[in-house]
């Protein structure tokens, strides 16, 4: 049974929840106050930033102004592209951890970045050893990205966030991803509200009383997948939330399965130019 703790253990036993809010271009502002303590109020207890975003310094405050404990929320953060390598990861750590006020408890190396990302995972190891860290990943790795990266890497990343959605269900990558023990979190999963435009969800939807937002949800966590969909709107921050009262049947789960068109929102991770 799904509720809105639920949780998986990564691979070092560390729980991560399930559900979560996605705060990117949520400008550092009384918007994102309002969202995340909407977020809260609903149960969320994850939130996803990075140093991009440039809200950090939002979230660590919406963390200590809530009635929530610092140890009741997880929070994940990334290092930019820019700030690859290894000396530089260290430093770019350093901003985080001042911006949010606290450590993050799972640090993501953002985008593949060549030639870079292994000395950056280098850091990530050493930040994961000195205790600043409860768990390490990266995000948007293809399969080619990860097994070069575990080749020579002591520890092996416990996540991988990825863009994921009915239109990119990533199958063969979450598979890789299960049998090595890391966790799949889907970003985009309302394709920046491209959902809205998938037609074949909407009888879906009408079925199960939903909107086509919380079928795409459900269906991402059906599938064991983390999800972060962001909302600066408090009701769609809610509504997002309404996804625990009811069931995907396998008929359901497959015939969305059937809507994949590896259609991506975001640029593709062998592809990048930022
Ligand atoms: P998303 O798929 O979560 O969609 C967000 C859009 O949908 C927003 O425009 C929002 O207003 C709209 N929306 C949300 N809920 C709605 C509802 N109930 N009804 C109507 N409209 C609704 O897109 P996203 O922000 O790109 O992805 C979610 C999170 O994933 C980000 O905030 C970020 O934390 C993370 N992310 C990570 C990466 C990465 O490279 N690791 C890249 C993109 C996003």
């Amino acid at each position: 049974m799904l509720d809105i703790h639920s949780f998986r253990k990564l691979s070092n036993g560390v729980k991560i929840p399930l559900f979560g809010l996605g705060v990117y271009q949520i400008p550092d502002d009384s918007k994102l106050q309002h969202a995340i303590e909407a977020a809260f109020d609903a149960g969320y207890r994850k939130i996803d930033t990075a140093a991009m975003y440039r809200n950090e310094p939002g979230v660590g405050k919406a963390i200590r102004n809530s009635t929530l404990t610092r140890e009741e929320v997880f929070v994940t953060s990334k290092v930019w592209n820019s700030d690859q390598g290894y000396d530089e990861t260290l430093r770019a750590f350093e901003k985080t951890r001042k911006n949010l006020g606290f450590d993050p408890d799972l640090y993501l190396i953002h985008w593949p970045v060549k030639g870079k990302f292994k000395a950056t995972w280098k850091a990530l190891e050493e930040l994961y050893d000195q205790g600043h860290l409860t768990s390490i990943g990266v995000s948007n790795f293809h399969r080619h990205h990860l097994e070069d990266l575990m080749s020579n890497a002591r520890i092996a990343p416990m996540v991988n966030q990825i863009e994921l959605h009915p239109r990119l269900q990533q199958s063969d990558l979450v598979t890789f991803c299960q049998q090595h023990e890391i966790h799949v979190e889907a970003w985009s999963p309302l394709m920046r509200g491209e959902i809205f435009q998938v037609d074949e969800l909407a009888q879906l939807a009408e079925k199960h009383g939903k909107s086509i937002a919380q079928i795409a949800l459900r269906w991402c966590l059906q599938r064991g997948l983390g999800i972060i969909p962001k909302s600066d709107n408090p009701d769609h921050v809610r509504a997002n939330a309404a996804i625990f009262d009811f069931e995907l049947d396998d008929q359901d789960m497959a015939g969305i399965g059937r809507l994949d068109r590896h259609q991506r929102i975001g640029p593709d991770p062998d592809n990048f130019d930022f």
